[in-house]
């Protein structure tokens, strides 16, 4: 049942998509106001890129611990914004304040000068600032994406524009608050009330050295097309669909566990989410019976009650979507083991779903599933399964499953995706680099990888003053 209403509020907006209620709306920026922003973030980058990195690390070290004394005001902020399980949101806290802490522990070693051999003299990559980064960011993990993006760039000395998903605006606000309460200078992170479509346009502005989108392939190729326009380094950090495949029935529970793990967090609405499961024939029958079971005892409500396991989609709107994708595969003859529609009361509820026998015909076969849907397929070997993971546009994050460690990593191997974890779900970690190819975008956040992405390598090269001169100069 859908119970959405016209929109007749600003798009940026807080509607608590447990019932769908208006809590607080915030009208956009002028685009005179962002380019003074813009202005403000350009002049504060020339004293910024000065500070020491140990001074701008020991700053988002402050972040870090600010981030851990207000985890559950951003946790409570988070679940009535978006709806996230309370429980999850205040696991996206603790991983939030670890990478801000990685950052600060870490970001000074990780940015340091990288000698390299030069007969007759000594060379070194510096890794220096670009400058002002525009940063857009989804909805689905409000505190968790921004520090994926911010804490690296912060210690590197970027200065930083972020722009927020529309529907979440005070956990915007409350995360520049949260930079400016460190002692993060004036006009080094701005928060932009602005919407998706004046995106590209901030990016193309003069003062801007490069972009960062996390979200969907839409608004990714908007926003890389403006950077290439304007030749300004860009990563993107897009969708996925990724497979888990299950290759023995060995530990079949825990296995399950792992799968609902890996498709239920955050509602399913999770850019590495499990969301094609994989099934080798000799489990299959008995994973799609331990699944459905755990699926069919969820019970939706409240998602600040810590007794609520089935929580609301973020909108309405993005529960009608997943609900019409599901609606297609049952029309075009898939099987809903359990599931399968639209919860039947207030707010963006979806059933918990399983769906069988989905086929290439089926939006759900080739597109992003986001939200509480799992789909299984059957598959009779190794070779089928790693041919039908790799059918996707999609190449983000990916799991492998099986007591035989050698065959699990062979087949780990030829799954052309970012990621891939054996024997868990598809996770982050602030060491390890995050993101993925094809339609999953480029580039990395995280890890040694990701805090370089809008570094200016820069090649310093020192020889004796008395040098003779060669004439190979490229
Ligand atoms: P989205 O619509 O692309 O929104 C993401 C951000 O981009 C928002 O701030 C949005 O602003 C902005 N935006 C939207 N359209 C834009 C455009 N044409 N130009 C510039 N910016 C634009 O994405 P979403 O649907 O909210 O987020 C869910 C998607 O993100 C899923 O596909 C998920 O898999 C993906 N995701 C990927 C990762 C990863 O690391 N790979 C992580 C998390 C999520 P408005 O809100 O104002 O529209």
């Amino acid at each position: 049942m859908s119970t959405s209403s016209a929109v007749r509020h600003s798009p940026i907006a807080t509607v608590n998509p447990y019932n769908n209620q208006l809590v607080r709306e915030f009208p956009p920026m002028s685009r005179e106001a962002v380019d003074n922003a813009a202005q403000r973030a350009h002049h504060a980058f020339q004293s910024w890129r000065r500070v020491g990195v140990d001074e701008r690390a020991a700053l988002v070290g402050r972040a870090a611990r600010l981030l851990r004394e207000r985890g559950e005001e951003l946790a409570q902020l988070v679940t009535l914004e978006m709806g996230k399980l309370i429980g999850h949101s205040r696991a996206e806290m603790d991983l939030s304040a670890r990478i801000l802490q990685y950052c600060a522990d870490e970001g000074p070693g990780l940015l340091a000068d990288e000698p390299l051999e030069l007969d007759g003299g000594s060379a070194a990559v510096v890794n220096d600032p670009l400058g002002v980064i525009v940063g857009a960011q989804p909805w689905n993990f409000p505190v968790y994406q921004v520090v994926r993006f911010a804490g690296p760039n912060l210690v590197l000395g970027n200065t930083i524009l972020l722009k927020h998903a529309s529907n979440t605006p005070q956990s915007a606000l409350a995360m520049e608050r949260l930079f400016t309460d460190a002692g993060i200078p004036q006009g080094v992170y701005t928060n932009l009330l602005i919407t998706g479509s004046e995106v590209d346009r901030v990016v193309e502005l003069d003062v801007v050295r490069g972009a960062s989108l996390t979200g969907s392939e839409r608004g990714g190729a908007s926003v890389g097309a403006a950077a290439g326009r304007a030749t300004k380094k860009s990563v993107l950090e897009l969708g996925g669909s990724d497979p888990f495949v299950v290759l023995d029935g060995d530990n079949l529970e825990h296995t399950v566990d792992a799968a609902m793990a890996g498709r239920m967090h955050n509602m399913g609405q999770s850019c590495v989410s499990a969301k094609r499961l994989i099934v080798l024939s000799g489990a299959f029958d008995r994973f799609v019976a331990a699944l459905a079971q755990r699926m069919r005892v969820l019970q939706p409500g409240d998602p600040a009650d810590e007794a609520t396991t089935l929580a609301p989609l973020s909108s309405d709107r993005a529960a009608d979507k997943l609900s019409d994708q599901v609606l297609d595969a049952l029309d075009k003859g898939a099987i809903a083991v359990v599931g399968g529609g639209r919860v039947d009361r207030p707010g963006a509820f979806m059933q918990p779903t399983v769906l069988v026998g989905v086929t290439p015909a089926m939006r759900a076969y080739h597109e992003e599933l986001f939200g509480p849907v799992a789909v299984v397929h059957q598959v009779d070997s190794d070779d089928e399964a790693v041919a039908l993971a790799n059918d996707s546009p999609y190449g983000l994050g990916g799991a492998v499953f099986g007591s035989d460690l050698e065959r699990a990593r062979s087949v780990a191997h030829r799954i052309d995706s970012g990621m891939v974890w054996i024997n868990h779900p598809t996770s982050s970690e602030p060491h390890l680099p995050f993101g993925g190819i094809k339609l999953s975008g480029y580039g990395r956040e995280l890890s040694s990888v990701g805090f370089k992405e809008f570094a200016n390598r820069k090649l310093v090269v020192t020889m004796p003053a008395d040098t003779p001169i060669t004439d190979a100069l490229g």
